[in-house]
């Protein structure tokens, strides 16, 4: 029942108000896992294997795809989808290859305390990522905590060694992060400022636009499970943006 409302509530809004607002820009969607049982995924975020093969395979031909780099900003004058990846699963080999063979750009986030550990990409495989020219690293901190809970210095532990470490290993600078739970507050964004991060995306729901571009804030839009094709669309064109109104 409560899915029904949320499907009804969505599809008003999407065809009342959304449609008709028009709004031009990007669409970063978010994967974690895919293929792998988690131990810890309660709600589905690992997808599988075919329904990720899927979802590409649609975007590609559906949507014109655009990495999430410098030049980003200047890129917000059609529609356009990004994708990104969280965590840093050792199973997102899956995607690189994918990605790979449908010439799709992308950004990976890894949290660096998992690197090497069951069910996470260790250095080795990360390297294979960095030497993709579509793939772009981010940190996602070390230890995958709500930013938020923690004081100035622990926080500035987590984004600062986590760059360090990645940085490590791949041989160049990293600027770009992802927010663990999507959770930040004032603390995490003068840190991420100092340490030189530039380009960071957040849970907000909703479209990158010109007008309410925010590069230390990016919205995305998680995927997960029983997401298929009509909801991944769904999810692209805003049907659920109406979630953000709730945020403010
Ligand atoms: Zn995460």
């Amino acid at each position: 029942m409560k899915k029904l409302i949320k499907a009804t509530l969505s599809s008003i809004y999407y065809n009342v108000y959304f449609k008709y607002k028009k709004s031009v820009g990007n669409r970063i969607i978010l994967y974690h896992s895919i293929g792998s049982k988690l131990s810890h995924d309660n709600y589905g975020i690992s997808i599988s294997k075919e329904r990720f093969s899927e979802h590409i395979k649609y975007i590609k031909e559906h949507h014109d795809i655009i990495p999430i780099d410098d030049k980003y900003k200047y890129k917000l004058n059609s529609n356009t989808v990004s994708l990104t990846f969280d965590d840093g699963y050792k199973d997102n080999l899956y995607a690189l290859e994918l990605c790979e063979k449908y010439n799709v750009p992308f950004t990976l986030y890894i949290s660096t305390g998992f690197i090497g550990k069951k069910q996470y990409l260790n250095e080795e495989e990360i390297k294979l990522f960095s030497k993709s020219s579509l793939c772009k690293l981010g940190t996602h901190s070390i230890t995958h905590p709500h930013l938020d809970r923690l004081t100035y210095d622990v926080q500035y532990i987590e984004l600062s060694d986590s760059k360090k470490r990645l940085e490590n290993i791949v041989g160049h600078e990293i600027k770009e992060m992802s927010y663990p739970h999507g959770s930040y507050n004032q603390d995490t964004i003068k840190i991420i400022e100092k340490l030189g991060y530039n380009i960071v995306t957040s849970s907000h729901i909703g479209l990158n636009t010109k007008q309410n571009l925010d590069l230390k804030r990016l919205k995305r839009i998680e995927i997960i499970a029983s997401d298929d094709i009509f909801s991944l669309e769904k999810k692209i064109l805003g049907y659920y943006d109406y979630l953000a109104l709730k945020e403010k």
